[in-house]
């Protein structure tokens, strides 16, 4: 009997300590994580400066958040209907996530089945240039931002009048600013 007794307090002193154990758990991840995402601030970024950048992938890593450098600087496609602005219709100004240049007007923007921000005309010609793709086997016309280069998506003959043009864009690689804010 006596044996049971202690047995049972080993039991619940075992319990206390996982769960107290558990319990502190969270903070300290949460310490951890503030230390690692600390992201160097981007250099790069300016809504003003027309200059075009000639800035190494090795130096874009330093300043741009994981996700955004694969899409910008390693043309990675994100997944169709998971980014932030594939089926938002707010007024406002979509500038390069990477760089700051200004890319499109809201008005620009058209709702599309597809899964990503669509667009049918970029703000002015240095906006956007453009490359030939033939990466997956398809022959497509990569859209890369005109003053840093980064990739922003591809650019398709399907879109709305009056331009025809469909800029398909990644979620990620814009940086959103509204109107009324
Ligand atoms: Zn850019």
């Amino acid at each position: 009997m006596k044996n049971t007794t202690q047995l049972l307090m080993l039991n619940a002193f075992l319990l206390f300590f996982i769960l107290s154990a558990c319990a502190q758990d969270p903070k300290k991840k949460s310490a951890t994580n503030s230390k690692t995402t600390t992201v160097m601030k981007n250099p790069y970024y300016s809504r003003t400066s027309k200059e075009t950048l000639h800035v190494s992938d090795e130096d874009w890593k330093k300043v741009l958040p994981e996700d955004l450098y694969e899409v910008s600087r390693n043309a990675d496609t994100e997944r169709p209907f998971t980014g932030k602005y594939w089926n938002t219709d707010e007024k406002g100004t979509y500038y390069c996530a990477a760089c700051g240049n200004l890319l499109f007007r809201s008005g620009a923007k058209f709702s599309s089945s597809c899964g990503w921000p669509s667009f049918f005309e970029q703000e002015n010609k240095k906006s956007v240039v453009y490359k030939t793709d033939n990466s997956l086997g398809m022959e497509r016309i990569e859209a890369l931002c005109g003053r840093c280069g980064g990739h922003l998506g591809h650019l398709f003959d399907d879109g709305p009048a009056p331009t025809g043009k469909r800029y398909c864009m990644n979620s990620i690689a814009l940086d959103f600013e509204p109107d009324n804010k």
